[in-house]
């Protein structure tokens, strides 16, 4: 029986784990932009961009691109342009994350058959776990108290925010979130945290040692920033451009700490399992497995 053809496009070292996991699950597998030792040999090193054009399924970078000119290969030294790679393409499915509007016209524009894997609930919310426990070690890398018995906000709650305040209480944090819906807030405190409507949000701020944020727009102005703890310690998770004006936090001396990419980082085994889940599921809905 023919070998299923799967290419990897850049990405950061959970690509590398799933092009083993593929590798030892008998895919024929290639990869570009994408450079590390694990890689096994059985894998296909492309040294072209063109020879993409062989493989039916593509999966690219989480997030795909971060400035929409080139793809997100922080392993690889080589610049792979949204351009050239949608050339090569033509013929395949991609698998693409977080892609911006902009980025799905031009799939689109390009005739290419793609979905965003971050937004089916399948993956975002298992991905949540290791983004949760990677949110917390950087929470503890960061600061000089405790989880436990400190005030925690979790702005959000969305696949990550749900996950995070869940894990946050597990720590014996005090946990407040922040929701618009009501039928979240409601949610919010019957699981036993503190809800806090997103137009009452300002009245609360100053209260937390710690301040995780999920909502990917930029919401929290000076006008937010202004009523801060001096001592908070402020997590991004939502994606670029995130959700606080960064130089103002500077400017106000604000512990920022900026955590994309966390699965990638702090558990790219459990990450690519769940890449490796999905791309099963996207065979599956593509008719290309049983
Ligand atoms: P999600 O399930 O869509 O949740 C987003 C949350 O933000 C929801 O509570 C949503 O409220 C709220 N929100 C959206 N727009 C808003 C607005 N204009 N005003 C107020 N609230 C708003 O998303 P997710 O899967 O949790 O992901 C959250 C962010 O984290 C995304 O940017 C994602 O790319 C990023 N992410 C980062 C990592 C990492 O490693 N750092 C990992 C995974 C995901 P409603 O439900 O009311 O719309």
């Amino acid at each position: 029986m023919n070998k299923l053809k799967v290419a990897i496009v850049g990405g950061d070292l959970r690509f590398v784990r799933l092009a083993q996991i593929l590798s030892s699950k008998n895919f024929d597998v290639a990869v570009y932009g994408l450079c590390h030792p694990d890689i096994p040999d059985e894998v296909t090193i492309c040294s072209s961009i063109s020879e993409l054009k062989h493989y039916p399924f593509i999966i690219g970078p989480i997030p795909f691109s971060k400035d929409g000119k080139c793809i997100f290969t922080p392993m690889c030294n080589s610049y792979v342009s949204v351009e050239q790679f949608f050339l090569a393409a033509t013929h395949s499915y991609v698998l693409g994350s977080v892609l911006s509007s902009q980025m799905c016209k031009l799939f689109e524009q390009h005739h290419i058959a793609y979905c965003d894997i971050m937004k089916m609930d399948e993956i975002a919310i298992l991905n949540a776990i290791p983004t949760a426990e990677g949110a917390i070690q950087y929470a503890m890398q960061n600061s000089e108290i405790t989880l436990h018995n400190s005030k925690c906000l979790v702005l959000g709650f969305g696949r990550c925010g749900k996950i995070l305040a869940q894990k946050l209480l597990a720590l014996g944090a005090d946990v407040s979130v922040e929701a618009r819906s009501t039928k979240d807030l409601a949610f919010i405190s019957t699981y036993g945290y503190k809800p806090i409507p997103l137009y009452e949000l300002k009245s609360y701020l100053n209260e937390f040692d710690f301040i995780f944020n999920t909502i990917p727009i930029k919401l929290l102005d000076n006008t937010y920033i202004d009523l801060f703890n001096p001592e908070v310690v402020y997590i991004e998770l939502a994606s670029a451009p995130g959700g606080i004006d960064i130089d103002y936090c500077q400017e106000k001396g604000i512990s920022y700490i900026p955590a994309p990419s966390l699965p990638g980082i702090v558990a790219p085994k459990t990450a690519a399992d769940i890449l490796y889940q999905c791309l099963l599921l996207t065979l599956r809905n593509q008719g290309a497995i049983l």
